[in-house]
C-alpha cells in the first residue's frame, strides 16, 4: 500500500513544494506594492499556505485515484496525502534561507517591521505604543538578537509547518478520495466492425496463451465474483498502463485481431 502510493505522494509534494516556494516569493514581491496593501497581502501568506498544504493531499489522491481502477479508500489517499506533505515541507524547508533574505535584496526591511507591527494595530495599539514597539524592533536589530530570536522563531515554524503540512495533506488525501473516482479506463473500438468496448466499464480481457491475441468482449461486471473482477482489473491495469505493446486483443463480436 505504501509503495503504491509513493509515486502520486512524491509527484504531489514536488510540484507542492516548487508552488509553495513560488508562492512566498511573490507574497515577498507584494511588499514592494505602495502602502499598506502589500503588507495585508503578505499577511496572507499563512491562510494561503494551509490551503496549499489542502490542495497538496487533494493532488496527490487525484495522482493516486488515476493510477488505479479500484476506487480509492480514503487511507489510502491519506497515506499519499502524507508523503506529499513530507515532501513538499521538506522542499519548503531547503527555500527558507532564500525567503528570508529576499526582502534584505530588495530593500524591503522597512516593510518587514511593518508586518512585524501589524499585529499589535490589529490590537488596537496607540500611536505611541506602535512607536515604541517599532523602535523596539529595531534595537534588537542592531544588537543581533533578533537573529536569534528569528532562528527560533524559524525552527518553531518548521516544526509546526511540518506539522500541519502533513495533517493537511492527510486531510486533503482522505477528502479527494471522496471526490475523485477511478478514470483508468481504456475504450477500444474495433476498426472493423466498430463495437466499441470500454475496459473496467462494459468490456473485459480474457489473455490467452503468449502469442494469441488477447479476446476483448462485452460483460456484466456485477456478475464476475469479486476474485475475477479483481484479476480482471490487474489486466486491465498492465494493458493500459503498457499502452498494449507489442501485444493484439480480437474484438469479440467479429473476430478481427488488431494492435491495440
Ligand atoms: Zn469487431
Amino acid at each position: 500500500m505504501f509503495k503504491q502510493m509513493l509515486k502520486p505522494g512524491l509527484i504531489a509534494g514536488i510540484i507542492g513544494g516548487v508552488v509553495s516556494i513560488l508562492v512566498s516569493v511573490l507574497l515577498i514581491l507584494a511588499l514592494l506594492l505602495p502602502g499598506q496593501a502589500g503588507i495585508t497581502l503578505y499577511c496572507l501568506a499563512t491562510p494561503i499556505g494551509l490551503l496549499l498544504s489542502l490542495g497538496i493531499g487533494l493532488l496527490a489522491a487525484f495522482l493516486a485515484q488515476r493510477q488505479s481502477l479500484e476506487k480509492l479508500t480514503a487511507n489510502k489517499a491519506a497515506v499519499a496525502g502524507i508523503i506529499a506533505g513530507v515532501i513538499s515541507s521538506i522542499i519548503g524547508v531547503i527555500a527558507v534561507p532564500l525567503t528570508q533574505q529576499m526582502p534584505n535584496w530588495l530593500g524591503l526591511q522597512d516593510k518587514m517591521i511593518e508586518v512585524q507591527l501589524t499585529p499589535s494595530r490589529m490590537m488596537g495599539l496607540s500611536g505611541e505604543q506602535l512607536e515604541m514597539a517599532r523602535t523596539q524592533i529595531i534595537a534588537m536589530q542592531k544588537s543581533g538578537a533578533a537573529n536569534t530570536t528569528m532562528l527560533a522563531g524559524m525552527a518553531i515554524g518548521l516544526a509546526c509547518g511540518l506539522a500541519t503540512g502533513v495533517a493537511l495533506g492527510a486531510g486533503g488525501g482522505a477528502l479527494g478520495a471522496l471526490i475523485f473516482k477511478p478514470s483508468l479506463r481504456r475504450k477500444l473500438v474495433c476498426t472493423n466492425c466498430q463495437a466499441a468496448f470500454e475496459l473496467g466499464g462494459n468490456a473485459f480481457i480474457e489473455v490467452k496463451e503468449a502469442g494469441q491475441p488477447d479476446v476483448v468482449d462485452y460483460c456484466n461486471w456485477d456478475d464476475l465474483a469479486s476474485d475475477a473482477a479483481k484479476q480482471q482489473r490487474a489486466v486491465i491495469t498492465d494493458v493500459v498502463k503498457a499502452k498494449g505493446q507489442g501485444r493484439q486483443w480480437q474484438c469479440g463480436m467479429c473476430k478481427t485481431a488488431q494492435a491495440y
